[in-house]
């Protein structure tokens, strides 16, 4: 047999594009338009530190977020950003030869990590409306995975419905993305039934919310067991992934709760205010708890609001995908951003 029959073949993710121009207003990845916390420029001076080995276990890292979620540190698993954790967590858990389930419209790095590690999935619509209906996940399956609030469309999930979707699978896990979470109501988070149910794994992310895209860090809470097989697989793997800047920073991020509650509330008041205007626009606007809006206007194909706006030096994202690709992800940035977005529709479009 040749090697090239032999070879993993797989069709890789497709992130958003990063532009080489500056002074363009990039609102297509999600990323915070507020920097991050400036105790973790304090502590950029440090050069000697990329001398030494990290301590493998990051530990400084997952103390810190411990104390901030008031777990014990054996529940904390953390990674190169939440992808890294979100695929080490497809490997480590969805082994069944019954399919995993997700939503149709969701995170699109899923499928392609169930097709890296050959795990078979089955994807579940959600409704007109885009949202998510728990009793649809009441079905046989070998683990499920759902981002809280949902990405692309921000539509949050009540956490009663998190928690029957949990219930209902007690026997598979069940891995609730929560890259959004800190944009959504209080009490929406799923970290508050990690005590109660043995199947349940958090994953959450710097990127978003604490504005550290470009630093790579995420993590994962569940019972100790469920982490404990994760470290397993991690340490089988490459032990050395956190390096010693990105634990540093992370932990001074951590630190400064009141920047973070500050960037948050900014970003959620834009976004309401972002919402209304779009809307007073005859744009319909799914409900978001997130960092940005997904956004379709009923005369003007979102293709050609999304070639506009590059042209003009303004990114959104957009999804030739069935029954998305009348929509456009715009993310959340200052207001002075969302300001020049409402001015380009009506240049461009006279909205
Ligand atoms: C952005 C995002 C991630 C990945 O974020 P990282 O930068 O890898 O931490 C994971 N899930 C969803 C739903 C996201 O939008």
């Amino acid at each position: 047999m040749n090697w090239r029959e032999q070879v993993r073949k797989v069709e890789p993710y497709t992130p958003g594009e990063q532009p080489k121009e500056q002074n363009v207003i990039k609102l297509n990845t999600n990323e915070n338009p507020y920097g991050p916390s400036g105790k973790v420029k304090e502590c950029i001076q440090d050069f000697d530190l990329l001398r030494k080995y990290p301590d493998p276990t990051a530990g400084d890292l997952v103390n810190a977020l411990a104390d901030y979620h008031g777990v014990s540190a054996e529940q904390i698993f953390v990674g190169v950003g939440s992808d890294d954790v979100l695929g080490m967590a497809f490997l480590t858990f969805f082994q069944s030869e019954c399919p995993i389930l997700f939503p149709d419209i969701t995170y699109s790095f899923y499928p392609v990590w169930a097709e890296l590690y050959r795990i078979p999935y089955q994807t579940i619509a959600l409704d007109e409306d885009y949202q998510i209906h728990a009793s649809d996940y009441h079905r046989e399956n070998g683990g499920i995975v759902f981002p809280n609030p949902n990405a692309p469309t921000g539509q949050l999930l009540p956490i009663s419905e998190v928690e029957d979707i949990i219930r209902a699978n007690r026997d598979q896990v069940v891995i609730v993305d929560e890259a959004y979470i800190d944009f959504a109501p209080e009490g929406s988070s799923a970290l508050s039934l990690v005590d109660r149910y043995d199947n349940l794994l958090v994953v959450r992310t710097f990127s978003k919310s604490r504005s550290m895209a470009g630093l790579r860090i995420g993590y994962a809470i569940g019972q100790k067991e469920l982490i404990s097989y994760m470290q397993a697989v991690k340490y089988s793997y490459n032990s050395y992934t956190m390096n010693r800047p990105s634990i540093l920073y992370g932990c001074a991020s951590v630190k400064d709760e009141e920047y973070f509650r500050e960037t948050i509330r900014k970003i959620i008041s834009t976004r309401e205010r972002f919402t209304a205007a779009l809307e007073s626009r005859g744009f319909s606007v799914v409900p978001s708890s997130a960092n940005f809006v997904f956004a379709g206007h009923p005369g003007i194909s979102a293709e050609t609001i999304f070639r506009k706006a590059k042209e003009k030096g303004i990114y959104f994202r957009y999804f030739r995908l069935p029954r998305i690709d009348d929509h456009l992800r715009i993310t959340i940035g200052t207001d002075e951003e969302m300001d020049r977005v409402l001015e380009f529709l009506h240049e461009e479009f006279n909205l």
